[in-house]
């Protein structure tokens, strides 16, 4: 598990405004769901033969002897807590959410144990524009973070009854072929032999690409949703690959499944992953609702936007200060400054003005205020221009009283 510095903060929240903005115009509400839940929604909701429930949740009693588990993903918990609010009542939902998930892997570039999501799950919505909708909201977004090389990988995955004819066969082509599968493919045969699909073992996608496929045991209905589907991406100029070994990782998954992938996250390549899901809410209790949803690897996508973001909270101005009498000054003024609205940091050292300098010019601030014995004696101020292309110029400096201070530094922040 990783601790996020302040340095990165930055992008961090610059990224979360992008994404709160983008989500608030399309319409959407946000949902914040505990990061506990009991161990059994996960069992039901994701499916005890995936990897995510199988290999990776981080389960523990609680004092109560009952079996709990951090979240692995948000999608499980949103449906949770809107069965459990009675939320449906309202209509369908279209929700947004953000946080830390926890998955017991293998920790390297791009894979936390402890990672952050932000999702989009449209909860009660059947029609192919939906699925159109909630693809394009996920793209949108990506592109206004400036990530323009970006893969959209699209597959369907049929009904239950597609695929579960389409499973038995499978099953019979990857037993008569036991000997050529690894041992997790040959673990997977009965359990959940779609997931071999996904493979990624490069001998195992070599052998698959002979394997029947499910876009020969697709209904006509199915068809023709995943037609519609690419038409509506066509119309929107939205470019995508079909790939009909994308199953996706968790059980729910039926009709639309989609990745959105990127050349410059080495093996974990994959930032967005998403898909309709229509049988969860009713496998968790509730009445029969459609849904269709994504979720975003925030590391992953930080990794991407990083080079994109510009860094911009640097101080207006740097308060210099020294002297007991200045010091009183100092603090005054900036506190005052800073109920103004500027952005304002304090020198505590009382060191020379030389170092004190030298650490507003490393600040990055725009100005220094200035305040030492003499200025305090004749109750001025002095503040100097900082910025590069200013400093060029001499490096302007300007007196004035405390009253005089907001008016001057406003004009020359701008
Ligand atoms: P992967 O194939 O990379 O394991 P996944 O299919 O398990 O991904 P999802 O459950 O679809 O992932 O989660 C959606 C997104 O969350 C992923 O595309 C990825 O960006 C991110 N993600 C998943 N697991 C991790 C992790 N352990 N560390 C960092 N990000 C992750
Ligand atoms: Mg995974």
């Amino acid at each position: 598990m990783v601790d996020l510095l302040p340095a990165q903060i930055d992008y961090w929240q610059k990224v979360e405004s992008i994404a709160r903005d983008h989500f608030s115009r399309a319409g959407l509400e946000e949902i914040r769901t505990p990061i506990i839940e009991q161990t059994e929604l996960f069992l039901r909701g994701i499916g005890e033969n995936t990897d995510v429930v199988g290999k990776e949740m981080y389960t523990f009693e609680d004092r109560g002897g009952r079996s709990c588990t951090l979240r692995p993903e948000g999608t499980a918990s949103v449906a949770r807590a809107i069965l459990q609010n009675g939320l449906l009542n309202n209509g369908p939902q279209r929700l947004w959410y953000g946080g830390p998930m926890f998955r017991y892997e293998r920790p390297q570039a791009g894979r936390q144990r402890q990672f952050h999501q932000i999702g989009v799950e449209f909860v009660g919505f059947d029609s192919v524009i939906s699925d159109a909708e909630v693809i394009s909201i996920a793209w949108d977004f990506l592109c206004a973070l400036g990530l323009n090389d970006l893969t959209l990988e699209l597959n369907t995955l049929g009904s239950n009854e597609d695929r579960h004819s389409f499973k038995e066969k499978l099953k019979d082509w990857l037993n008569q072929r036991f000997d050529l599968l690894d041992e997790d493919s040959q673990k997977r045969i009965n359990v959940n032999p779609l997931r071999i699909l996904d493979s990624k073992n490069i001998a195992i996608k070599k052998l698959l690409c002979e394997a029947p496929s499910l876009s020969d045991f697709l209904s006509k209905e199915s068809k023709n949703r995943f037609d519609f589907l690419q038409e509506l991406l066509n119309n929107l100029n939205i470019p995508y690959k079909i790939n009909k070994n994308l199953v996706r990782g968790l059980d729910y998954y039926s009709h639309t499944a989609f990745e959105i992938t990127s050349d410059h996250l080495g093996s974990q390549a994959t930032v967005c992953g998403g898909g309709r899901y229509d049988g969860l809410i009713a496998d968790l209790g509730g009445p029969k609702t459609p849904s269709i949803g994504w979720a975003i690897g925030m590391e992953r996508l930080i990794i991407l936007t990083k080079d994109r973001i510009s860094h911009s909270k640097f101080p207006d101005a740097y308060v210099i200060n020294r002297g007991q009498n200045a010091q009183q000054v100092a603090l005054k003024i900036t506190r005052k400054l800073r109920s103004d609205n500027f952005r304002i940091e304090l020198d505590y050292s009382g060191s020379s003005f030389s170092k004190q300098f030298k650490r507003a010019d490393k600040s990055g601030a725009k100005l220094a205020i200035v305040i030492g014995e003499d200025e305090v004696s004749k109750g001025q101020l002095m503040i100097k221009q900082l910025r590069d292309d200013e400093k060029e110029k001499g490096g302007k400096e300007y007196i004035c009283s405390i009253e005089e201070l907001n008016q001057l530094i406003s004009k020359l922040i701008v």
